[in-house]
């Protein structure tokens, strides 16, 4: 098979040949069709998040199909479409596994960081973790749903349901994705990005935003939730002061710098700030049978897997409108 591999965290992917991977015990092999880039990646590449397995060969928003079924797995036949997310192990025993929190399993494997991913034109994957994908969207175009889209959904949710104002600072693939669930939900969505990024506003505008501007502007309105995308610390204290009492900020990202001290009065009034991790499979299964039906529509820029340093840099530079999906 064909990779992209990181050997080392802070150098280039390198394109390699390497053995076909056998499924094992409870595994699906899959032909890779589409595999999205998510900022995720970056943080591995980077070396923001430092428990790699190395080489590794990144990427966790897989789709494919399934080419063999390894021992033991019933719930797939070869030639079904299907996607691979973020999480691709939880130990099933620990705390949180048992109540229905495996997103924070003590032991987890995540795809593209502890597992082989997506960078490449084959891969195996534990078949409890793997979704059917069904709807209209290419495999290029529904890549992106299986982690800008689950974990965008599931800070949705944690943003709460009553919240009708609804921020969202950084206004990439994720939140292109959240603003279409959100408007399908009847929600508002006032958008914020780097000062002066008229392309990501206008493409805010684009995907529903009733308000686009600066993330160093006031909002217009007071906000009831806020979500931010953007790694930036900076836009904590900024989206505590736009949210009302009782509002809730919702950090989604998996790695954010350092996030300044703030007064006491922006969090005072019963305000909420907390971060999402992961995916539990149930947001999976919630947010797989909900796209469809909006229908999300994804705006992706497709790259030649050869290209992932490329696409990779297209995301660092903030030149992408949407998100980048490499194809083998
Ligand atoms: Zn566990
Ligand atoms: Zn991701």
């Amino acid at each position: 098979m064909r990779a992209m591999i990181l050997e080392q965290p802070g150098t280039l992917l390198k394109s390699v040949q390497l053995p076909d991977p056998e499924p094992g015990q409870g595994q699906v092999q899959v032909a890779i069709s589409a595999c999205g880039v998510c900022r995720t990646d970056l943080h591995v590449i980077d070396g923001d998040l430092t428990e790699p397995k190395l080489p590794i060969i990144p990427g966790h928003e897989i789709v494919g199909t399934v080419t063999a079924l390894g021992a033991g797995v019933d719930d797939f036949k070869i030639g079904v479409r299907i996607g691979i997310p973020w999480l691709g192990h939880s130990c099933g025993c620990c705390s949180y596994c048992k109540s229905g929190a495996e997103n924070l399993c003590d032991e987890p494997g995540f795809t593209g960081y502890q597992i082989d991913g997506g960078y490449a034109d084959m891969t195996v994957a534990d078949a409890r973790y793997c979704f059917p994908l069904q709807g209209e969207f290419s495999d290029a175009e529904a890549a992106p749903l299986l982690c800008a889209g689950l974990i965008g959904y599931r800070s949705l949710v944690m943003a709460g349901n009553d919240s009708k104002r609804l921020g969202i600072y950084g206004f990439g693939a994720a939140a292109h994705i959240v603003a279409q669930v959100a408007r399908y939900q009847n929600r508002e969505i006032y958008a914020f990005t780097s000062p002066g990024d008229d392309a990501a506003q206008s493409f805010a505008r684009d995907m529903g935003a009733v308000w686009a501007g600066d993330s160093n502007s006031a909002a217009p309105c007071e906000l009831d939730a806020a979500i931010i995308f953007a790694p930036v610390g900076a836009l904590v204290p900024a989206a505590l002061r736009a949210v009302r009492k009782g509002g809730i900020v919702v950090c989604g990202g998996i790695h954010m710098s350092d996030i300044p001290g703030f007064p006491y009065g922006i969090l005072w009034g019963e305000r909420v700030l907390r971060s999402v991790a992961n995916l539990t499979r149930q947001d999976a299964i919630d947010f797989l049978a909900l796209a469809p039906k909006i229908p999300v529509q994804t705006h992706i820029e497709e790259y030649p897997l050869e290209q992932a340093n490329e696409a990779l840099d297209a995301l660092r530079s903030g030149k992408l409108t949407g998100a980048a999906v490499l194809r083998p």
